[in-house]
């Protein structure tokens, strides 16, 4: 059985814990970077971007998540987890983590549709997903290695480079698990 980190410093923790075990994984909350070299994956969860990197600064993550990526272990951002792996950020100097070869826009959707859901056709994962945009970030542009999995509107929604996933919306938040269990399974055969 793989073990699946989800970084609980800020954002919607509890509720990819509660997705990665109704895949039948075991689900490991990280408040601590001792606790990275217990896990097989990780998931940045959503919540504010700003507010998990100030909280990463604090408890010394970021040196930490880019050795855990220089392992080869697959990470997936959701939302403003997307934001926090993306190299690029519109507007901003610097990244966070910067290991995602993908630039993305923060709050792109606009004010008046903060938060919405659409059916999208997320390749290798469904037909039918029902993505939960709240206040979400788009993928502007990606480099070479990166596979687009998803758009809406024309707009970038989902990628993979590799053992990076990321996603604009927030896939734990409904009763449908398939883009957890993509991760999953991501995480599986790196282990294998
Ligand atoms: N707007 C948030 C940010 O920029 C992301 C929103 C979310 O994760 N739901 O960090």
């Amino acid at each position: 059985m793989v073990k699946i980190g989800v970084l609980g410093l800020q954002g919607a923790v509890r509720e990819h814990v509660r997705s990665i075990e109704a895949c039948g994984a075991e689900a490991v909350v990280v408040k601590k970077v001792e606790q990275l070299a217990d896990i097989d994956g990780l998931i940045i969860p959503g919540g504010e971007s700003t507010t998990m990197r100030r909280l990463m600064d604090k408890y010394g993550f970021i040196e930490p998540l880019k050795q855990f990526a220089s392992e080869g272990k697959p990470m997936f951002g959701t939302c403003a987890g997307l934001i926090i792996l993306a190299k690029k950020i519109v507007g901003y100097d610097e990244p966070h983590l910067g290991l995602m070869d993908i630039t993305v826009e923060r709050n792109s959707f606009g004010r008046q549709r903060e938060s919405f859901e659409a059916s999208l056709a997320i390749k290798g994962v469904a037909d039918d997903f029902i993505g939960v945009f709240i206040r979400a970030p788009h993928i502007v542009s990606v480099g070479p290695d990166v596979d687009v999995l998803a758009t809406y509107e024309g707009r970038i929604v989902a990628a993979r480079q590799g053992q990076f996933l990321g996603c604009s919306f927030h896939p734990e938040l409904t009763d449908d698990h398939r883009m957890t269990q993509y991760f999953i399974h991501m995480v599986k055969e790196t282990k294998e």
